[in-house]
């Protein structure tokens, strides 16, 4: 799978809804369940301390699943097809509970994505992308907007038709804008959203609104959150973010001062840090500081701006 590509999506496998079916059975397909939510199901590993090493997308057998509505996902490197099961919300089934279990069953169980997406492989991660992304637009959306009538799942996932209407409906993302906001002495800027438990910080984010560009919504999130203005930006990632439909796009962005006074909103931003890089290792290490999750852009953009390991600096925190 090549990073920037992405996985081979297939969209011509979508349109064939007699091999959809058949490739379910197929012994060479990867079945694989997920929920509207972000769960799905994974075979854990774990290294000689206990401690979970990885994980992988655990494969359903052709009988399990075979009565929610099947998605296909797209085609691994060698070719076979990757399908999904929507499970409903809290309804994965974790290992199976036979006398003669087999030691990948042993392994099985239901993981979130969000927490734990950054120990799974790219390709196991982008399919878990798509699945859930798709999974949740199926569970939020199950009428038509145009006339109100309930619409029906098509083209293996990708599509729900209306028959109302006739109207064919696509999945759906929001973008969202993120920013890691730096100072004149590139220290970075961190903000305590009032939702959050105490000690959590991360990059400033929000939705963009109509109308309004991408560099307009970093510019006006980042005066609403800290009223600091933003000189400048760059374009630095993106990332699905299905919980349940966005699309984050990260930024890099500067403030023009060398000493920043950012004033929290005081309803959804409660503090601001800024921190140089010594500051932030001793913030973290002290053990005053949550990160976001790893398989999260928001981490990517305090890693990017830190420039050391930001893995191994987490890992020395107990
Ligand atoms: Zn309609």
């Amino acid at each position: 799978m090549s990073e920037l590509w992405g996985m081979n999506r297939d969209p011509e496998t979508r349109l064939d809804s007699e091999e959809c079916v058949r490739l379910w059975d197929d012994p060479t397909t990867l079945r694989i369940a997920v929920t509207s939510r972000g769960s799905l199901l994974a075979l854990q590993f774990h290294d000689d301390c206990g401690q979970s090493e990885s994980l992988r997308l655990a494969p359903l057998s052709a009988d399990e699943g075979r009565e929610y509505p099947h998605m296909f996902i797209g085609r691994s490197d060698d070719g076979s097809a990757i399908m999904a099961a929507v499970y409903p919300d809290d309804e994965l089934p974790g290992s199976t509970d036979t006398a003669e279990k087999s030691a990948e069953d042993s392994r099985r169980r239901p993981i979130g994505l969000r927490e734990f997406g950054h120990l799974l492989s790219a390709q196991d991660c982008q399919s878990a992308w798509i699945g859930v992304a798709l999974a949740a637009w199926h569970n939020r959306e199950p009428f038509c907007s145009r006339c109100g009538h309930a619409t029906e799942l098509a083209q293996a996932g990708w599509v729900r038709t209306c028959p109302g209407c006739s109207a064919l409906h696509f999945p759906r993302t929001d973008p969202a804008v993120i920013t890691a906001l730096r100072d004149g002495r590139d220290r970075i800027i961190l903000a305590h959203n009032a939702s959050w438990p105490e000690g959590r910080y991360s990059t400033i984010a929000g939705f963009v609104e109509a109308g309004e560009s991408l560099q307009q919504a970093v510019v006006r999130e980042v005066k609403e959150e800290t009223n600091l203005d933003v000189v400048r930006m760059e374009f630095m990632d993106s990332q699905p973010w299905p919980f349940p439909r966005c699309l984050m796009v990260a930024m890099r962005s500067w403030v023009d001062e060398d000493d920043p006074h950012p004033l929290p909103d005081g309803k959804e931003i409660t503090d601001i840090l800024v921190l140089s890089r010594d500051e932030f290792e001793d913030k973290v290490l002290s053990g005053g500081m949550l990160l976001p999750a790893p398989v999260s852009v928001s981490w990517n953009l305090i890693h990017d701006w830190y420039g050391r390991d930001l893995s191994l600096l987490v890992s020395k925190v107990s």
